[in-house]
């Protein structure tokens, strides 16, 4: 006991020391510091800080993993607000965490579908398929809706002032350039085509979902029809790597909070407040639209499956943070389908096909964003949208999110084909950059969100979700005790 009392008090001295340091060293110019060079301090106040937040959280407390990751969020907030950019030296970290989860995509995805296809008959896969691209699709389509609603009803664009306008269109000579390179390539039937892979390592190097979600699930089916000794071998190799990954996912989870700490400073402290206020309204009304939507899900899964309403929002909660802090569905895949067959007991090979599938081609998030932002670019310009051409950014909107990757700012990509649909001067882009990367962190939220609940109502609808209790610390327990 007197021994655990030594522990917890040096412990508590440990943060108490780091913690001072590194808010101290945050808070002075280093080059006043003679002596000791610069880049000694910075490494020296980051390593402080990072060892106060390891104390706290590992040691002195006992904190179930999502909450860690919301303190490592609201923790980065307030360090971005406070430190501004001395903040970015710690950058690295949040990189290596998101590095870090990515590597896992792709093994994870090639080889959990594989496996996941070959158990299925090509009748359940069908049925699978057919279920889970309808879901999208009609969710999708509410979503850019509710948008064009909203927009409708509070007019987000209307009554700009000219020098903010003037002001918010000059972005466009600075990003202009790259959102006219992603107009060029944008063809939705180019899009469709490039599912079928021509040459499957150039997409595995490309980090190219579709295209491996086709050839993964083709070469599921094909090992169905081989000899069973034909096939073995192939299946427990890749069953041999989807776990592996898995363990890696556990691992990577752990760092969470301290990468998302770092990436939320980052954005936070390079983030104007200037243009935050001009487009206030039009922010407003996006997040109000897709926090609508993440309350809208519960009831939806509650009706198809039964689970309670709070147990899918609490299931989801370690995905979504981190969702909010990466901007990337693709990037939280690992998360998404280990929180979906761990905590919401969503089978493997429905969660292995249905999520994949739905971190590039369901949006619901940016459908809704890609609404309000084409209606909110009209408004500014003046152009009157009709009923017509708004039913038409429902259509473009809907399709366009089919091959889109889930990736940071993809959303744009996405915006650009709707808008030209309607005539829309795609430069009107320019208008909303300033403030992509925040709705980009609540829509991605939303998108992964959107695939959980397919995974869990199209595993009820199969008659195999498993309701049992769960908790999301487990799932980093469950791998980690092995
Ligand atoms: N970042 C989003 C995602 O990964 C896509 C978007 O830009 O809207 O889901």
């Amino acid at each position: 006991m007197s021994q655990k009392l030594t522990l917890q008090v040096k412990d508590a001295v440990v943060f108490l020391i780091t913690a001072c340091v590194s808010i101290l060293l945050y808070s002075v110019d280093l080059k006043g510091i003679g002596f000791l060079p610069v880049s000694v301090l910075q490494l020296l106040r980051a390593a402080a800080l990072f060892t106060a937040m390891i104390v706290i959280l590992e040691k002195i407390f006992t904190i179930k993993i999502y909450n860690k990751i919301f303190i490592g969020l609201i923790l980065g907030v307030a360090a971005g607000i406070i430190f501004k950019s001395s903040i970015a030296e710690i950058k690295p970290v949040g990189d290596l965490f998101i590095r870090m989860i990515r590597m896992i995509i792709i093994p994870l995805v090639f080889a959990s579908l594989l496996v996941g296809s070959a158990s299925m008959s090509p009748k359940k896969m069908g049925r699978i398929g057919a279920k889970t691209l309808i879901y999208y699709l009609v969710y999708t389509a509410f979503a850019v809706f509710i948008g064009l609603v909203l927009a409708n009803i509070f007019q987000p664009g209307s009554g700009l002032p000219e020098d903010i306008k003037a002001g918010l269109l000059s972005n466009f000579n600075t990003k202009g350039a790259e959102v006219s390179k992603l107009a060029q390539q944008a063809n939705p039937i180019d899009i469709l085509l490039q599912i079928v892979p021509v040459n499957l390592f150039n997409s595995l190097s490309n980090g190219k979902l579709l295209p491996i979600i086709f050839f993964a699930i083709f070469t599921g089916i094909a090992l169905t029809m081989l000899p069973k000794e034909r096939a073995k071998p192939v299946l427990s190799f890749f069953e041999g790597i989807n776990d592996a990954m898995i363990v890696i996912v556990n691992i990577v989870i752990k760092i969470a909070p301290y990468g998302v700490f770092a990436l939320i400073a980052n954005v936070v402290a390079n983030f104007g407040t200037d243009i935050l206020m001009s487009l206030l309204k039009y922010m407003v009304i996006t997040i109000a639209g897709l926090v609508f939507l993440n309350f809208s899900y519960p009831p939806v899964v509650k009706l198809f499956s039964g689970m309670k309403m709070g147990k899918f929002l609490k299931g989801i909660r370690s995905a979504q943070l981190i969702a909010f802090s990466t901007s990337s569905s693709s990037a939280t895949l690992p998360v998404t389908i280990k929180t979906c067959e761990d905590v919401m007991g969503v089978p493997s090979d429905i969660a292995s096909f249905v999520l994949p599938l739905g971190a590039t081609v369901n949006m619901n998030g940016t459908a809704l964003y890609q609404g309000v932002s084409a209606l909110f670019i009209a408004q500014v310009f003046s152009i009157d949208l009709s009923l017509s051409s708004q039913l038409l950014i429902v259509l473009t909107a809907t399709l366009a999110s089919i091959g889109t990757a889930g990736a940071p700012m993809a959303g744009v990509l996405m915006l650009v084909i709707v808008l030209e649909q309607v005539g829309i001067p795609p430069e009107g882009l320019a208008l909303i950059l300033g403030v992509e990367r925040i709705l980009d962190m609540f829509r991605t939220t939303i998108n992964i969100t959107g695939d959980a609940s397919a995974a869990v109502i199209i595993a009820a609808t199969e008659g195999e979700l498993n309701l049992k209790e769960w908790s999301s610390v487990q799932i980093v327990k469950q791998h980690t005790n092995r």
